[in-house]
């Protein structure tokens, strides 16, 4: 047990676990040395009853050992329980918002592009009201398998920040690329389907904002959240199923770019690429 405390303990690096393995592991060998020390001295009455009380103490102090080290395990996996819950979603298994502001504040203090992309299924509570709420559930497990799918194969974090919200932090990423992967995941849910437990086939869709930003330029998360939830109100207006982009508000050129929830939406085909800077403000991916 003290043994799995060094090796397999998921908070290894907590010094207060490693030290008091290291000082119960010393403190049973040295008992050990001092058994074997006992057995060594010449035989008579009076040693042999001191070797029996020597063995007894000895089992006893291994028993105490053990049991501290059974608790200190059982605060560890405490901890660790209370530190999943409250960092990841218990439905979809997803990080949360809490855990995705965490892991991305650090991230965008890197000198490269980023992307947020938020997601929210469309027309969910019909969904709900016409499948049952354990269909809804179904549909959000599915959609978070396809994003987190999606996040591992391009290296990004993702979470679930609310009912039928999610996020994807893409670092690195081309525009083109980013747009790449939005169109991926809109595609993917549109040709999803969930069989419910009554046989039925639910077939839904998502509509995405993003939020691109470029390099040498500080962002926080809530800007690129900001951005990316106008974008999103600008998908769900112009009929859902869709995505659009927008450039975080701050980084845009102030004579020739619009601000962030600017009216033209310019329509945009996957293949295209080096898109102009006005493009970039605000575009349609359909
Ligand atoms: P829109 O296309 O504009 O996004 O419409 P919507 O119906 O998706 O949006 P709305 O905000 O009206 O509805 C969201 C619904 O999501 C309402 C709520 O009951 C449902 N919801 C939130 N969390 C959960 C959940 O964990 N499970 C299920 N089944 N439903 C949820
Ligand atoms: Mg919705
Ligand atoms: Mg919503």
């Amino acid at each position: 047990m003290v043994l799995r405390i060094l090796l397999k303990s998921p908070y290894r690096a907590r010094t207060g676990y490693r030290l008091y393995a290291g000082i119960a592991s010393i403190l049973l060998v040295l008992y050990g040395l001092r058994i074997q020390f006992a057995f060594d001295t010449p035989f008579n009455e009076t040693t042999l009853s001191h070797r029996y009380i020597f063995v007894y103490y000895m089992i006893l102090m291994a028993e105490f050992v053990k049991f501290v080290t059974f608790i200190y395990l059982c605060f560890e996996r405490l901890e660790y329980t209370l530190c999943q819950l409250a960092l990841q979603d218990t439905l979809t298994q997803l990080p949360n918002r809490r855990a995705f502001v965490t892991q991305t504040t650090q991230r965008l203090e890197d000198d490269t592009a980023h992307a947020l992309l938020l997601a929210d299924l469309d027309n969910f509570k019909s969904i709900n009201d016409v499948y049952g709420h354990l269909a809804g559930d179904q549909v959000l497990i599915a959609f978070s398998q396809h994003l987190q799918h999606i996040a591992q194969q391009v290296g990004a974090l993702c979470a679930r920040t609310g009912g039928e919200e999610f996020i994807l932090l893409l670092s690195g990423d081309s525009v083109k690329r980013v747009q790449h992967i939005a169109l991926q995941l809109r595609r993917q849910i549109e040709a999803c389907q969930v069989r419910t437990e009554q046989g039925h086939i639910i077939r839904f869709t998502v509509s995405v904002g993003v939020a691109t930003h470029r390099r040498h330029q500080p962002v926080t998360i809530n800007q690129l959240f900001e951005c990316a939830d106008g974008a999103l109100y600008e998908a769900k207006a112009r009929g859902r199923n869709r995505i659009e982009f927008a450039l975080t508000e701050h980084q845009a050129a102030p004579s020739s770019v619009a601000p962030m929830r600017a009216t033209t939406s310019v329509p945009c085909e996957e293949s295209n690429t080096d898109l102009p800077k006005r493009y970039l403000t605000r575009q349609s991916l359909t």
